[in-house]
């Protein structure tokens, strides 16, 4: 038997934390069901910001601001991990629907925690992390087993888009690694050889419906996620069926309402490991946004407003690949579009652009999902917009 549960029906004002492009379709989906939207982001040209009912633009933290959303909004979400977990315990003591609660931020907002988290027995199904270590101190450099080298240097907290994360080839590196990122804590994560990764994206709603997304197969250039394949083309149907068995366990485990996404690693030799796990929507579940009945930003909605979930079928083989600033052409003072037309003209190309008006290396700038019949024949076609956007 279902729980009855509270829920909060359109044209109820609903709050996002942060107002980049996650906010910005958290936002969307909303507002297509009919609600309101306060926008939390001290940029004055957020993305999210430049659509909302409402953008109030001050700090995380703001006591004023914080106390203003409240009167607002009947509910809140965020859309980064780094959310401060006593902003979101303040929306709860105000009596406000809160997903995720802070119990879930806080571990996925600290490698160190997420690592012990996810390595405890029964939280993932058995399924492991890399093999780590943790350095809070100096003195903790000394004690780094020599089997983790290479191995990746990786910061506790505020690690994005691989930033944050030095490759150390030898132990006698790791001191000028951990120089490197600043001497603050952080695991030292022994570098393993990838045959591909996934990620699984699930939802959770507040009468313990879960709900999984088919699982999809990423390709990073640079550390930042440049392509998603769904349906995943490497998986095996058994190495699906542990991902999602182990992630049903962590959403669980996490007491997760909401939309989470976990990474894992499957190695050459067939093992899975778990990475990381973010509590929000994914760059790797865009592709939901054009192949899915239900999108993962209105699944957050959903989610948050205590709304039965939607669907998470797959519609169509998509592929999304995401456009960065590093395709915006430098050559004049004023900011020159690429050529939009060559990605418009391919009929199964759906653009996504984030309103974002300074196009800077490495900055998601949008994306594009590709349908089609099958990820092998759209990875074949989307080699003409690679090249017309001068990304290869
Ligand atoms: P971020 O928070 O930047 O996404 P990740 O921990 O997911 O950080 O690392 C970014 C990418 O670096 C991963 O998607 C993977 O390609 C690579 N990577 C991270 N950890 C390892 C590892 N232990 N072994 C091999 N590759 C790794
Ligand atoms: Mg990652």
């Amino acid at each position: 038997m279902k729980q009855r549960i509270e829920s909060l029906l359109p044209p109820a004002f609903l709050g996002i934390l942060g107002g980049g492009q996650l906010g910005r379709f958290f936002t969307q989906a909303a507002q297509d069901l009919g609600y309101k939207v306060c926008v939390l982001d001290p940029d004055p040209l957020s993305p999210a910001g430049a659509i909302a009912d409402k953008h109030i633009r001050a700090d995380y933290e703001e006591p004023s601001a914080l106390s203003e959303m409240a009167n607002i909004c009947q509910a809140v979400s965020t859309e980064f991990e780094n959310v401060p977990a006593k902003t979101l315990d303040y929306f709860v003591s105000r009596g406000l629907l809160v997903s995720p609660l802070s119990f879930a931020v806080s571990i996925a907002q600290d490698r160190i925690a997420e690592k012990s988290f996810l390595n405890t027995p029964d939280h993932a199904a058995g399924i492991k992390s890399a093999p780590y270590h943790t350095l809070l101190e100096e003195v903790d450099l000394a004690t780094v087993d020599s089997h983790l080298f290479p191995g990746i240097l990786k910061t506790a907290r505020l690690g994005y888009d691989g930033k944050g994360q030095v490759f150390v080839a030898h132990s006698r590196d790791l001191r000028a690694a951990w120089q490197a990122i600043g001497n603050v804590p952080a695991v030292l994560e022994k570098k393993l050889q990838l045959a591909y990764e996934i990620s699984a994206l699930v939802v959770r709603g507040r009468d313990d419906e879960i709900k999984l997304y088919p699982l999809a197969e990423n390709q990073h250039v640079g550390g930042i996620l440049h392509l998603s394949l769904v349906p995943a083309p490497s998986i095996t149907t058994e190495i699906e069926r542990k991902i999602n068995e182990a992630t049903i366990q962590i959403v669980k485990h996490l007491d997760y309402v909401g939309v989470l996404c976990i990474e894992y690693f499957v190695l050459t030799d067939g093992e899975i490991v778990t990475n990381e796990v973010a509590p929000r929507p994914h760059n790797s579940g865009h592709y939901t946004l054009d192949a899915c009945v239900t999108s993962q930003f209105e699944q957050q909605v959903r989610a948050l407003a205590g709304l039965p979930l939607g669907s998470t079928e797959l519609l169509c083989p998509a592929v999304m690949l995401n456009l960065l600033g590093d395709i915006w052409p430098t050559s004049t003072d004023e900011v020159v579009q690429p050529p939009w037309h060559l990605v418009l003209n391919q009929p199964m190309n759906k653009l996504h652009l984030y309103g974002k008006s300074e196009p800077k290396i490495g900055r998601k700038m949008g994306h594009i999902t590709i349908l089609g019949k099958s990820t092998q024949s759209i990875m074949a076609s989307i080699q003409q917009t690679i090249t017309n956007l001068g990304m290869d």
